[in-house]
């Protein structure tokens, strides 16, 4: 098979920055055929395969990129889908660079296959041009339920649906996805891609139960008690917005990036079709350099805002978001306030915000996280005239699961203790994804839910008999 020797990714197609720092279509436009026969000869077929390591679900990289390089992409497909059953959305979200693309060994002198974008290239072709949806596997008789539709719940749910068990899912909101629907954007992750994920779960005979709050409407116990289910799979992530504690926090127009990203994606603020109020800014301020501040940033600057700055308090070496989203902001225009770090919001005599005083800060010596210390600067504060903050310092679990279910170990952190497998302190109950992480990435929620979905499927054959 041919070789291609580039030291460099085939380019991905994107759409013009100041086009789209005005809509809010999807900025990558994803490779042609052409393109990822081009990209896929870059891979050397590796017989230890290093890439595979870094893939959390096991994706075999080298098969599936060997079949696009062979043009044979419903192959490909297939292998994806041995291991992955959402691969158009981790095609685009993953965190290729520090996951399967870290290891890849044409990284060593030049750039990693685009192994996320072959991913993303092979899903979005089965979808356009085959359509066609996996069928569901004969019943085994045992039934599960799992809480929550993000990422994590619909991987636990696919894979234990694929072994023949009734699966049912029940999600607090009017629609599944969780942050892959109400977080990320529609301009990095159309919702139309994760409906048609979903639509594949439900053929494979997933149910899906909305407006479901566990915890409130119904109870752990109850999953058991009284609809018989033999095991349940915690999957409520970790929505809970952290805030900072510093003055001018509760002034009209501070947003978590929670509730601003919601407003905007889930509740569809930015279609003149809806009437969901969200603030038309002037200028914007972003506190946070994760990928939920990147989101919220360049979503601030698609609803219209003049001017948006991210502030965050140590410089873009240590930034957490992925390079590609801070690369794509900077872009679009997104203007950056590295080492400084918010004192005060200000508000006017309406209560509404008129102003943010930050603080510059030096890097001093790594902390626990290993990244450098940010270390204020005595007497260098400053101000930035905004009318809109929105805080995207991290989220934790909310409490509602584990202060209703008795017998289930959590941390001080608030997440749920679990082992390895996925197994938590009350048998029967497993637990995986950002509930017991904190916030982390699709595909380790991913990751995790598969874990759950054998170690479930073990404890239910033991207990029945029929391991
Ligand atoms: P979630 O996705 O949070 O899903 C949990 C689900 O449980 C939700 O649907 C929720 O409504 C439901 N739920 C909660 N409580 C209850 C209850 N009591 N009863 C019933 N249902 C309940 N990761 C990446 O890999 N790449 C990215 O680019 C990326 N960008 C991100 C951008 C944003 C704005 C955010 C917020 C996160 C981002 N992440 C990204 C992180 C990633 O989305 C999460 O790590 C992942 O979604 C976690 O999956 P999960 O299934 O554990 O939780
Ligand atoms: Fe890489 Fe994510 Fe695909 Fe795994 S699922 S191969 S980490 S893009
Ligand atoms: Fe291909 Fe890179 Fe994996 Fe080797 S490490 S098989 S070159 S993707």
């Amino acid at each position: 098979m041919r070789r291609n020797p580039s030291l460099s990714k085939v380019p991905m197609p994107v759409q013009d920055p100041i086009q789209r720092a005005a809509n809010f279509d999807e900025v990558a436009l994803g490779y042609t055929a052409a393109m990822a026969v081009e990209e896929a000869s870059r891979c050397l077929d590796c017989r230890h395969a290093p890439c595979v390591a870094g893939c959390p679900v096991g994706v075999k990289i080298p098969d599936f990129i060997r079949q696009v390089a062979a043009e044979d992409f419903a192959a490909a497909f297939d292998t994806i889908t041995q291991s992955n059953s959402l691969p158009a959305i981790c095609g685009r979200v993953c965190p290729q660079e520090s996951q399967c693309e870290a290891r890849c060994v044409r990284g060593i002198k030049g750039e990693p296959v685009a192994i996320g974008r072959l991913e993303r290239f092979v899903a979005d072709h089965h979808r356009e041009t085959v359509g066609a949806r996996p069928e569901p596997v004969p019943a085994n008789g045992h039934s599960v339920a799992v809480i929550g539709a993000g990422p994590t719940g619909l991987s636990c749910a696919a894979d234990l649906a694929k072994l023949g068990y009734a699966v049912t899912i029940y999600e607090a909101f009017h629609t599944g996805g969780g942050v892959l629907v109400y977080g990320i954007p529609e301009f990095r992750l159309p919702e139309s891609i994760v409906r048609d994920e979903i639509a594949n779960l439900e053929a494979l005979g997933v149910k899906l139960e909305i407006n479901m709050v566990i915890g409130r409407i119904l109870t752990v116990d109850e999953l058991f008690d009284d609809f018989g289910y033999e095991a349940v799979y915690i999957g409520t992530g970790a929505g809970l917005p952290s805030f900072m504690g510093i003055e001018g926090e509760n002034l009209i127009g501070v947003y978590s990036a929670n509730e601003y990203l919601t407003r905007s994606n889930l509740m569809h603020a930015y279609d003149e079709r809806y009437d969901t109020p969200i603030r038309r800014s002037r200028r914007v301020a972003v506190i946070g350099g994760g990928n939920v501040a990147m989101d919220a940033a360049r979503t601030a600057l698609r609803l219209g805002a003049g001017e948006v700055t991210i502030v965050y308090r140590r410089s873009f070496k240590e930034m957490p978001a992925r390079i590609e989203e801070v690369h794509h902001a900077r872009e679009e225009g997104v203007r950056f306030e590295n080492l400084a770090a918010p004192v005060r919001i200000l508000g006017d005599d309406q209560g509404q915000v008129r102003g943010l005083v930050c603080v510059r800060m030096e890097l001093g010596e790594p902390d626990a996280s290993g990244r450098r210390r940010p270390v204020e600067i005595a007497g260098s504060d400053f101000e930035l005239d905004v009318d809109t903050v929105i805080i995207a310092i991290g989220t934790s679990p909310n409490p509602l699961i584990r202060n209703t279910t008795a017998g289930l170990e959590t941390n001080p952190r608030g997440c749920i203790v679990t082992a390895p497998d996925g197994s938590t302190s009350r048998p029967g109950v497993f637990a995986g994804g950002d509930a017991v992480t904190g916030s982390a990435t699709v595909i380790l929620a991913m990751g995790a839910g598969k874990t759950a979905a054998a170690s479930i499927d073990a404890y239910i054959r033991n207990k029945a008999g029929e391991a």
